[in-house]
């Protein structure tokens, strides 16, 4: 089913699942209308999935960026609960990637430089002296084409980019989907699928900032949530956040949140690496779990009684307190996001893997399949 050329006005497309044996059951809706227009003229199209308990999810085709998530909390009050934009010129102006799909590369790749079979690689340098998140323009900025879809497990849109070969400085042309499913039970699916022509590093993430009291409430909300991530390791950085290569253990450290631990309990402590960061900026090793899924993470908001859990097919988490926000972006109904009012849980492969050979591999070979899978289950607790 497609609902292009049908932006302008919103449409609701009803869909059910539906099988001879089994009694119909929604499992969800999905609406589509027009968000805004690039300066070119080219329109931005936005998609709202709907889960069965109300649940709502909005994307849109520039940069495929999650515009809000509205989930209840325990009072059943729905609240958005990611940062962003009320119109697409706040995202072509300002955005630090809120609420994007990030990549080829997502992280830092240092010097913006890698060596992949005997050739060097330049490419675009867009963070002190390192490449961020894929370069000046990565997919974070580039119109996605959009499928709606109704599947087993709930409402989805399958996202499509292709990036050209010598696209910031990355050697072949890459074929991307990613897809968002809205489930009954209240997860948000996201699968990362990518094929080459040549070998090229990739790495992609979504880059939404969470705040679980809702996204335009007062500073001090982030600290106050609680965390769990199930790491006993994590990557030390140096002062331009790149990774020394070692796999430091978490013991005895601000980086131990094996057991709940609040967000602001530890952030203000003398520690080196909280320093570079300015807060929490690091990438955490997953401890395994169950083959091919690791239990990443927990977020429990006590006061709202919100909470998600983070599942992933990637080896590392990206925790990032907001520290770069300061009040100078006006976001959703003229909200000013300031310091560490939004967090982000980014599951990913470790930072400049393609500059550390001990590091799982992030390169993809011409005949080999990136596939990657990552659910936030929403629940409520009492
Ligand atoms: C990085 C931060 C960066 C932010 C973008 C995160 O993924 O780890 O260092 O500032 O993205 O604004």
């Amino acid at each position: 089913m497609s609902a292009r050329g049908l932006a302008g006005a919103l449409v609701m497309v009803g869909l059910a699942a539906c099988s001879p044996d089994v009694p119909r059951v929604t499992v969800g809706t999905i609406a589509v209308d027009t968000f805004g227009a690039l300066p070119d003229g080219h329109a931005i199209e936005r998609y709202k999935l709907t889960n069965p308990q109300g649940i709502e999810l909005a994307a849109i085709t520039y940069g495929g960026i999650i515009t809000s998530l509205k989930v209840p909390d325990r009072d059943g009050r729905l609240d958005d609960i990611v940062l962003g934009f009320d119109d697409l010129d706040g995202y072509l102006r300002e955005s630090p990637y809120f609420g994007a799909i990030v990549g080829r590369y997502a992280n830092r790749i240092a010097g913006g430089r890698f060596e992949l079979d005997g050739e060097t690689h330049a490419l675009a340098v867009n963070n002190g002296p390192n490449h961020l998140h894929g370069g000046e323009r990565g997919f974070d900025k580039v119109v996605w084409e959009a499928e709606p879809f109704e599947s087993d497990e709930g409402v989805g849109l399958a996202l499509r980019h292709v990036s050209p070969d010598g696209s910031e400085g990355y050697p072949g042309r890459v074929d991307v989907t990613v897809r968002y499913v809205l489930t009954p039970a209240a997860e948000l699916v996201i699968e990362y699928e990518a094929t080459t022509d040549r070998a090229t590093p990739i790495n992609l993430s979504q880059h939404s900032y969470f705040n679980l009291a809702g996204h335009g409430s007062e500073p001090g909300a982030v600290v106050d949530h609680v965390l769990t991530i199930h790491a006993s390791r994590f990557t030390p950085v140096d002062s331009t956040l790149i990774p020394t290569g070692e796999l430091a253990p978490v013991e005895g450290t601000p980086f131990d949140f094996r057991t709940p631990t609040a967000i602001g309990a530890r952030i203000g402590q003398a520690d080196r690496q909280l320093a570079y960061g300015g807060g929490y900026d690091h990438n955490f090793v997953l401890d395994a779990t169950r083959a091919g899924q690791f239990y990443a993470a927990r977020v429990e908001h006590p006061a709202t009684g919100r909470a998600f859990d983070v599942f992933t097919t990637e080896p590392g988490l990206q925790f990032y307190s907001g520290n770069f926000l300061d009040g100078s972006i006006t976001g959703k109904a003229d909200r000013a996001y300031a310091h560490r009012t939004g967090f982000c849980l980014e599951t990913q492969h470790f930072p400049d893997s393609p500059n550390q050979p001990a590091f799982p591999s992030t390169i993809l070979r011409p005949g080999g399949e990136y596939r990657s899978r990552t659910v936030f289950a929403f629940e409520v607790v009492p």
